[in-house]
């Protein structure tokens, strides 16, 4: 069982890269944010209350966050394994995941970080924005605001998951194919 946590800040490339992943390792992708896009989409009311924060490029709160990633790992109880994109992105989140997958037998294998400079982040963000129709991705102090969620935030993931020998940094910078190959050794050295 593999189950690795794909992290690096907006616009890394967690998304496209787990496309492949999840097929070259028969792995179940779950990335928060398209299940919140997805609700927000269905009018569901945890669709309208993450919306009223994914908007304006603030993190929706943990409790809401950690039930409903729960939910989705349970929906799957034959997996092989799973790849979380956009989760654990706070501390109590990386906790919750720990003590979860850790009462099931099948922890955490590693953390994955996609390293790419924030100025070539802005510019995959903004040109994202002119097809995706993400609000979040149109406009440049909403963007710049979600890189603080992530500096504030999230960045020290790193520190918690290097304290368990389990952080790994993948340069993101290159040809979508080079950076799956950087994965896929990663992966394959678990
Ligand atoms: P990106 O990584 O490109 O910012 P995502 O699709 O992963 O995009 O996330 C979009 C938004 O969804 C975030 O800005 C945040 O509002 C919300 N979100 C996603 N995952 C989480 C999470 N783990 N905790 C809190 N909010 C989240």
């Amino acid at each position: 069982m593999k189950n690795i946590v794909l992290f690096g800040p907006p616009g890394a490339g967690k998304g496209t890269q787990a496309d492949f992943l999840k097929t070259l390792y028969h792995l179940i992708h779950i990335s928060t944010g398209d299940v919140f896009r997805n609700n927000i989409k269905g009018n569901t009311a945890l669709g309208l209350l993450a919306k009223s924060y994914m908007d304006k490029g603030d993190l929706v709160p943990d409790k809401v966050t950690i039930d409903m990633l729960k939910d989705e790992v349970d929906k799957h109880p034959h997996a092989k394994g799973f790849i979380f994109d956009g989760f654990p992105r706070t501390s109590s989140q990386a906790t919750a995941l720990d003590n979860f997958l850790n009462a099931k037998g099948t922890p955490i294998s590693a953390m994955i970080a996609l390293e790419v400079p924030e100025q070539l982040l802005v510019e995959r963000l903004l040109n994202r924005g002119l097809t995706s129709g993400r609000p979040d991705d149109q406009d440049e102090a909403k963007i710049r605001n979600r890189f603080n969620e992530y500096e504030t935030k999230t960045a020290i993931l790193v520190d918690y998951y290097s304290a368990q020998h389990k952080f790994i940094g993948i340069n993101g910078v290159g040809s979508i194919e080079e950076i799956t190959d950087r994965l896929r050794k990663a992966i394959d050295s678990l």
